[in-house]
């Protein structure tokens, strides 16, 4: 093998290169696997132990300079192309795909915030839950229609098993169809007074259109103490709709009847969508907001708490109907669609 030949005309060509694809094929050809000097190298253990003493030494110095000259190119290659691509403000940027909360989610929270502000606890009850709790604790009457099957998805049954001893109602499970059986399990578990939220997610078998949804969620809140106002409860609903609009919010109160409270009445806030003229969300310029009251004696007493010493208030805010509400979106069921076009929006 003639290493003087090799030499020289590795550093000729080496002088030449311009580039790193020019380095990397010096590189391959003089230093590579199969360049000669490796397979030169390689061989040496198969030769005569004389030819290996004359040979060995040179060829390995040689490699070694060729490492050399490599690497000494390498960075002065590297030193041209930083002055050559120097940081150019001007090229845009890779944009990366993070994610987000989405949109009820982020309602949630500024709701949440909004009534920590106001001293409420955040509270959480679980969505499988019992006739005990979501209708006889409620104060349904025994054949109130919302019992019936049409409203509620029972669970069957034979699927959970049955507890020895458990009272009326309470081991025939279903999915909540509202929150309002959680506030019982947090008036069972806590003295007044008191003042909580429980948002969560209630199911309904419903038919869906743009305003309903088998699945929606729900936003209570309620307050236990001994001397509540129905005043009171008015300023507390405009400064949280206030605080999530960021505006001033119009809204009028009816009578309303639900079970679990005396007296009820309904929350309606102008459709902020179409300022009251009517759209697809509210039908006539109003949105039912918020049902709410003060909870019937029964009610507080289930909870374990005397209906004779305190008075209690409760809202429940529709929270996929606020979220809408807030953005503009004329159908809910855009919200569960799980369509990436609609959620990068928010
Ligand atoms: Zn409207």
């Amino acid at each position: 093998m003639d290493f003087e030949t090799l030499r020289a005309s590795a550093k000729q060509e080496i002088e030449h290169i311009k580039n790193l694809a020019e380095l990397e094929a010096w590189r391959v050809k003089y230093v590579g696997r199969k360049a000669e000097l490796t397979l030169f190298l390689r061989s040496l253990a198969h030769m005569p132990l004389g030819e290996r003493r004359a040979f060995g030494p040179k060829a390995n110095a040689l490699r070694k300079e060729f490492e050399q000259l490599h690497q000494k190119k390498l960075s002065s290659i590297g030193n041209q192309s930083q002055e050559n691509y120097a940081l150019d403000m001007t090229q845009p940027g890779t944009k990366y795909d993070i994610g987000h909360l989405h949109p009820v989610t982020q309602v949630k929270n500024e709701l949440n915030d909004a009534f920590k502000f106001l001293g409420f606890e955040i509270y959480e009850g679980p969505e499988i839950s019992s006739e005990g709790y979501d209708f006889d604790n409620m104060n349904f009457p025994d054949d109130h229609p919302a019992r019936e099957s049409m409203d509620t998805y029972w669970i069957k049954p034979e699927s959970v098993g049955k507890s020895a001893g458990a009272k009326k109602g309470f081991e025939k499970l279903c999915l909540r169809p509202h929150l309002t059986g959680v506030s019982v399990r947090y008036m069972q578990t806590h003295k007044p007074p008191f003042r909580f939220v429980y948002p969560g997610r209630v199911f309904r078998n419903e038919a869906t259109d743009a305003g309903h949804e088998c699945t929606f969620y729900q936003y209570e809140a309620l307050i236990v103490d001994k001397d509540i106002s129905l005043a009171g409860g008015k300023i507390l609903v405009s400064t949280i709709l206030e605080r999530v609009f960021g505006a001033q919010v119009t809204t009028r109160m009816r009578p309303g009847f639900f079970p679990f409270v005396e007296p009820g009445f309904e929350i309606d806030m102008q459709c902020l969508n179409c300022s009251g003229a009517g759209c697809s969300i509210c039908g006539d310029g109003w949105v039912e907001m918020m049902p709410g009251g003060l909870p019937h004696p029964n009610v507080l007493a289930v909870g374990g708490i005397d209906p004779k010493q305190w008075q209690g208030f409760y809202i429940n805010i529709g929270l996929d109907r606020i979220t809408m509400m807030k953005y503009g979106i004329d159908d809910i069921r855009l919200l569960h669609s799980g369509d990436m076009r609609f959620l990068r929006q928010f």
